[in-house]
């Protein structure tokens, strides 16, 4: 018979262990090796069973071991000292307390940061990710922590999480969707003040409403708001919003992302109502699909501060930090105009008129949709700093969504960058963690240190690296077991897998999703060459392989089936394996166990990609196409970059010259680097690779590095921008929109109207070209704009290469109400040279030059010096 109802009951500790409780509840265990030392110690043989679960764990422990351990006076003693040391860690100043600039001191730290995403892989008890967004939204908030920073994390509890994989008896992907049950998992319910609990609301059309409850997550020292739309309150179809993640199309994801921005600031709003956390400042939201959250804040700012919509537009925005994340667009969010006019349409949405959300993620440049709604196009517009995730992603991201910005050239385009990191106490396997800080013990999340990783010698590391090979190899098999159990093989059929995969065998693994740009199968390009690496009688290779499909994927399914099938032939299948079920879990023994992480995505479309970080302070090497962060920080000493064919070839041709360069380098070098033995048995080229890695990289791509980049290149500028414009009841937004409102209207009558320059007779290196300007600034002020000349190398078609600019001087009245700039612009390279001039707005709040995306330039190109400069 079903159960009709499912619940959790909570076990009730005996008082000597409640602060297990405690330990339980923050899911600082996650990453602290202590913590999960003490739960593994209450019953070791349990915590293997429930997967190093501490909440199942303490659900299912026998009364009589609770007992034992209320009496045991070393474990008591344990628990103490793990519990104090949490207290020590959720108060004691950080790294941001002791920056310069104290939050709440008049300086320029936010006091509060609010951080949106759809999903977060905090841990593999937690399954609410499908990938790498959400693990990197993870490491974001741990990192947080560990550092000080003050940000709120913001997300949805999703019923059914993310599916778990398993395969059919021929290898097909199959998806389960184990319900989970919030009360068996470690969080609490938010609650007003006399303890009910607290629901938020988002109005939907025809009077109905969209109700949650919020569960409150503890990331050590970062609170974490998650919305549930499981409540009796709602009608069937509202409780089922957040049913799972990603859930189907159209109107169910429109619905989370709805409830995720709106819901999730009136969440956030609750939250410092009730327990008194300052409200944030700045709003970092990581993707599009949180985007909702802009106009929610424009909402409150009309009806709270009675700004008008542009008005309080100017303050949400600078106060708005956006974060791409994929150049794919299957990654992107788009949603028919219709959809998006049925639900903000209704009658008391006047504070946030329709045609003024529409217009925000209208694709009105050229090469756009007209007909789709694009969140990623609206969360650029409605924040004033943008972010690509890696040097190349900024690149491909700029000249993708340039067409927001006009007639600015590409690099102009206003998207940086910041690289992104992983948290080391997650990924890092412990014995690495002991081996480095024996010689420093700042490590792990210091950025100094990792150097002295050097003085380690060669055995030891030998032997570490060793020991997670094995350890991977044994859980492998394990694993491997089990789903051949499952797909239906006896146990005579399984014998083989006690001999599968050897603990001295050079280990590659490769996982991740299996989006088609991922390539889950080029290594499969030439069966029988894959066929002779693996099974090379003096240098054998191993590759272990885990990934999973979206759902709906029936192509990545074909992939995943193509592997399993090969994996399965009785000549290979000792030396690959396909193990299901990707998740944290999974993939902490991938890259902490493997020798090589392979990567062979189609460049550019791996905006960043953090698994081969991790393995890379594992003492991995990567064996990467140049794409994300492998683009910027291989260095031909830290591991292989296979040769990209991209934009040569076509796609057929693309893969098979990428292919055959990953068999030569496999074949050439990886292997034989590593089976290179000196007299006492160790792989000294090799092991120079791993130290030189784990030096070089592990302060680069640790996420302390990156939150750190964060918040000073983006919170700490956010939070200055949002208090200038908030300053004085908002004088400052109204003053900005009302000075945009007359630039943009005035514009198209400003131009260059004439440049002349002197000096060009006979240039020469160390000269000075005079220019000067007349522009026509119609019914505009010198005060509202810069001249500038733009300057440097030109191309064989006369286009300025990363060109340098000159503010000109001037502003005086000449004839005709024209107006005369000028300057000098130093010759200071031989070769090819030009210039331009151009106008652009100027004010102090703009985060840059081409924010409005206006810019006049002359109508006939100006002087151009094409001889050689001497
Ligand atoms: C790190 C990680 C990812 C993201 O890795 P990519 O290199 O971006 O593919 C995805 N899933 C899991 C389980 C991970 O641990």
């Amino acid at each position: 018979m079903k159960a009709i109802r499912r619940f959790t009951v909570r076990t009730v500790l005996p008082e000597p262990l409640r602060q297990l409780e405690e330990l339980v509840l923050n899911l600082r265990w996650s990453w602290h090796h202590e913590t999960l030392d003490l739960f593994r110690a209450v019953d070791p043989a349990l915590w293997r069973a429930v997967r190093h679960d501490p909440v199942r764990l303490l659900g299912e422990v026998a009364p009589e071991r609770l007992a034992a351990l209320a009496g045991d006076r070393r474990f008591l003693r344990r628990l103490q000292d793990t519990a104090d040391d949490l207290h020590e860690y959720l108060t004691a100043p950080r790294w941001y307390q002791t920056r310069s600039t104290p939050p709440g001191e008049g300086g320029e730290s936010p006091t509060s940061i609010a951080y949106f995403s759809p999903e977060y892989g905090i841990t593999a008890a937690l399954p609410q990710y499908s990938g790498g967004l959400g693990i990197l939204a993870g490491d974001h908030l741990k990192t947080a922590s560990d550092l000080g920073v003050p940000i709120i994390g913001v997300g949805l509890l999703y019923r059914h999480g993310y599916f778990s994989q398993s395969l059919s008896p021929d290898g097909w992907q199959l998806e389960r969707y184990p319900p989970l049950d919030p009360n068996g998992l470690p969080l609490t319910l938010l609650r007003e003040p006399d303890g009910t609990p607290v629901r938020v609301g988002v109005a939907l059309p025809k009077d109905r409403d969209l109700r949650a409850q919020v569960w409150l997550a503890r990331v050590g020292r970062v609170p974490q708001l998650l919305l549930d739309s499981d409540v009796e309150d709602n009608d069937q179809a509202a409780r089922d919003v957040t049913d799972r993640l990603y859930g189907g199309g159209g109107d169910h994801r429109l619905l989370q992302e709805m409830l995720l921005g709106i819901g999730g600031v009136r969440a956030i709003r609750a939250y410092c109502d009730i327990t008194g956390h300052p409200e944030p400042e700045v709003f970092h939201t990581n993707e599009g699909h949180a985007g909702f959250l802009g106009l929610e804040r424009i909402r409150e700012m009309v009806s709270e501060h009675g700004l008008t919509f542009d008005e309080a537009l100017e303050a949400t925005r600078a106060g708005t930090v956006f974060t791409t994340h994929t150049p794919v667009p299957a990654g992107i969010d788009r949603f028919p105009r219709e959809l998006i006019e049925r639900y903000f349409g209704g009658p008391g949405d006047d504070d946030v008129p329709v045609e003024r959300v529409l217009a925000l993620g209208a694709e009105d440049y050229p090469g756009g949709d007209r007909t789709v709604f694009n969140m990623a196009v609206m969360g650029m517009r409605l924040a004033q700093r943008v972010n690509g995730v890696s040097a190349l992603h900024g690149q491909v991201s700029r000249e993708m969504f340039g067409g927001l910005w006009g007639g600015f050239d590409t690099a102009e385009v206003p998207i940086g960058s910041i690289t992104n990191g992983v948290h080391a106490g997650t990924w890092v396997a412990p014995e690495i963690l002991e081996l480095a800080a024996r010689e420093a013990p700042s490590v792990p999340e210091s950025a100094s240190g990792w150097e002295s990783v050097r003085n380690v010698r060669g055995g030891e590391i030998w032997r570490v690296r060793r020991l997670l090979r094995e350890r991977l190899v044994v859980d492998a098999r394990r694993r491997l077991r089990e789903s051949w159990r499952q797909r239906g093989a006896s146990e005579a059929e399984t014998s083989w897998i006690e001999d599968a995969l050897d603990p001295d065998v050079l280990t590659i693994g490769f996982a991740r999703r299996v989006p088609s740009y991922k390539r889950l199968t080029l290594m499969m390009s030439d069966r029988q060459r894959l066929r002779s690496i693996l099974l090379d009688p003096d240098r054998p290779v191993q590759i272990v392989i885990a990934g999973k499909a979206h759902p709906a994927d029936e192509g990545g399914k074909r992939l995943i089936q193509d592997i399993v099938r090969f994996a399965g032939s009785e000549d290979v299948r000792h030396r690959i394996v396909f193990l299901p079920d990707y998740d944290m879990a999974l993939g902490q023994l991938l890259v902490q166990g493997c020798d090589v992480w392979m990567n062979n995505p189609l460049r550019p479309l791996e905006a960043c990609g953090t698994s081969g970080m991790k393995a890379a302070l594992n003492g991995g090497l990567n064996l990467s196409i140049r794409d994300g962060w492998w683009d910027e920080w291989y260095d031909g000493q830290n591991g292989w970059a296979i040769p990209s064919a991209d934009g040569l070839a076509t796609p057929e041709r693309r893969d098979a010259l990428e292919a055959a360069a990953l068999y030569e380098l496999i074949e050439d070098h990886v292997a034989v680097t590593f089976y290179d033995r000196d007299a006492a048995g160790l792989p000294r080229r090799w092991l120079e690779m791993v130290r030189h890695t784990i030096a070089t990289l592990g302060p680069k791509v640790l996420a302390s590095r990156m939150v750190r980049d964060y918040v000073e290149r983006y919170y700490e500028p956010a939070a200055a921008s949002a208090r200038a414009m908030s300053a004085d009841k908002y004088a400052g937004a109204r003053a900005l929109a009302a000075w945009k409102r007359r630039v943009a209207a005035a514009w198209p009558r400003v131009a260059v109207e004439h440049v002349e320059s002197t000096g060009e007779e006979s240039p020469h290196v160390g000269g000075l070209l005079t220019v000067r300007v007349l522009v026509d600034l119609g019914t505009l002020e010198p005060g509202d704009v810069t001249v500038e000349a733009a300057y440097g190398r030109v191309d064989d078609s006369d286009a300025l290469v990363d060109p340098a600019y000159l503010e000109l001087r001037g502003g005086e009245p000449a004839e005709d109400g024209r107006i005369r700039y000028a300057g000098e612009i130093p010759l200071a390279r031989s070769g090819a040279f030009g210039y331009s001039v151009r106008v652009v707005p100027s004010h102090p709040m703009l985060s840059g030059r081409a924010e409005m995306g206006l810019v006049a330039l002359p109508a006939a190109p100006p002087g151009m010096t094409n001889g050689d400069l001497r």
